[in-house]
């Protein structure tokens, strides 16, 4: 008997057809002789749902404005799939509870619509495991420390899962979602990429972190953290397999790494484009110049991503980096009338339709030319890179979003990842 948490994402709670079978499956595990905890998301579209009709209300004013009030109303998706699936358990004869952030409680900051879980108090669902019941912890959402309730960013059930996995010390976390697992890159872009039997936990995280969503980057963050053991798989398959076959499939996101993983240069490819890109132009090449830019900008809540100083001509240089598309207008507002008057710079140009694509592998700690090759590859296709990053085991380009799918499928294949043709048709 062992403790576990299942995850289940909005497609595969998208119906009440779906919850049903989402409860005869958690049922089987129950059965099976295991302690379940389940943390659903919402009914597919409906996070979307809401957000469009407060948008509708406050077209011009997103974000943190209505932060406390967005939180509020998305965090309703949630309540809502989580009590429909303790009903759909019990009316399979299970004693199945359910509880919302706040009544856990899921301590989290108040950075509304992307909080930070601190804490989670473990007693309640404790108590109900230890009395029998299947226990259902909303996913997405927390409460601050003045009460309001709080959401943890888009895609944020994974995080919920994970973070309730360490606090009851679970022995494994798994994340059934609409895909069999992860794969070499989002394979519904590249219908060549293949399932990795498994993924290392450094790799996952860079993958997460570089825009692959089928995991939250927080998630993996604190699967790190707490050593938690994490596996993707689908929820589509019948409910009823064999439970043993059903533990041991999908991925497995694992601590050790293989000499064959390390083996392959490139394990995977990401790419995201949430991201604009931004320059401020003419500024006077100083000491505190990325200081006094970035500064201003964290300050303001807003996270920067890749970052690049040209080189300087005649006193003055040009200073780009990019942020999230939806922090695109505040920070070009913020550096308009703020900062580019107080550095003398002559003026802030942005550009939102780009986009990032990664390769990451632990293999390129002991292969050299890698890059090269991206870049090559890149090259033949005519893509034009606008900027680079790298870390020990990726590398990151930001390239017109018009590209991305070519570059992504044109570096699957270069780095060897496409299956073979002849498994295609299935
Ligand atoms: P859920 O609602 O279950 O949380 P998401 O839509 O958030 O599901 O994440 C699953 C999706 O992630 C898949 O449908 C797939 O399109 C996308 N995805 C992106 N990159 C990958 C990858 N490397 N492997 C698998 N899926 C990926
Ligand atoms: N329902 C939330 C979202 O759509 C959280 C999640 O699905 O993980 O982002
Ligand atoms: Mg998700």
């Amino acid at each position: 008997m062992a403790l576990i948490v299942h995850k289940y994402g909005g497609t595969s709670m998208g119906s009440t057809e779906r919850i049903r079978n989402v409860a005869r499956r958690v049922a089987k595990w129950h059965r099976a002789g295991h302690q379940m905890v389940v943390v659903p998301s919402a009914m597919s579209g409906e996070t979307n749902r809401l957000l469009a009709l407060a948008k509708e209300l406050a077209p011009d004013k997103p974000g943190k404005s209505h932060g406390r009030e967005l939180d509020a109303l998305a965090a309703t998706g949630e309540q809502a799939s989580s009590a429909l699936l303790a009903i759909a358990l019990q009316a399979e004869g299970m004693d199945a509870v359910s509880y919302s952030g706040w009544q856990v409680p899921i301590k989290t900051n108040d950075a509304y619509t992307k909080a930070r879980i601190e804490s989670i108090d473990d007693a309640r669902i404790r108590a109900d495991l230890d009395a029998g019941k299947v226990v259902i912890v909303t996913g997405f959402q927390g409460v601050d420390p003045q009460g309001n309730i709080t959401t943890l960013g888009r895609g944020g059930s994974d995080t919920s899962a994970v973070a309730v996995a360490a606090a009851i010390k679970a022995a494994e976390c798994l994340i059934y979602t609409d895909v069999d697992g992860v794969y070499t890159t989002d394979p519904r872009v590249v219908p060549e990429a293949r399932r990795l039997e498994r993924v290392s936990f450094e790799e996952m995280l860079e993958m997460a972190s570089m825009g692959s969503k089928v995991l939250q980057i927080r998630s993996v963050e604190f699967a790190g953290k707490y050593k938690v053991p994490l596996r993707v798989l689908s929820s589509f398959t019948p409910w009823d397999i064999d439970l043993n076959e059903e533990a041991s499939s999908g991925t497995l996101i694992t601590f050790e790494e293989s000499e064959e993983m390390e083996q392959a240069v490139v394990s995977g490819i990401a790419f995201n484009r949430d991201e604009a890109k931004i320059s401020v132009l003419g500024v006077p090449d100083k000491p505190g110049i990325a200081f006094q830019i970035l500064g201003s900008v964290a300050d303001a809540n807003i996270e920067v991503d890749v970052i690049i100083q040209n080189l300087s001509k005649e006193g003055k240089t040009d200073f780009s980096f990019t942020v999230h598309r939806n922090d695109f207008q505040k920070t070009m507002d913020l550096l308009k009338s703020k900062v580019v008057p107080a550095l003398g710079a002559s003026d802030v140009v942005g550009d939102a339709k780009i986009c990032k694509v990664s390769i990451v592998g632990i293999g390129m700690r002991s292969h050299v030319g890698v890059a090269s090759r991206m870049f090559k590859s890149l090259s033949d296709e005519g893509i034009n890179i606008q900027m680079i990053s790298t870390s020990e085991i990726k590398t990151s380009v930001v390239i017109d979003e018009k590209y991305m799918e070519l570059a992504v499928r044109a570096l699957h294949r270069e780095f060897d990842l496409d299956q073979p043709t002849d498994t295609l048709a299935a």
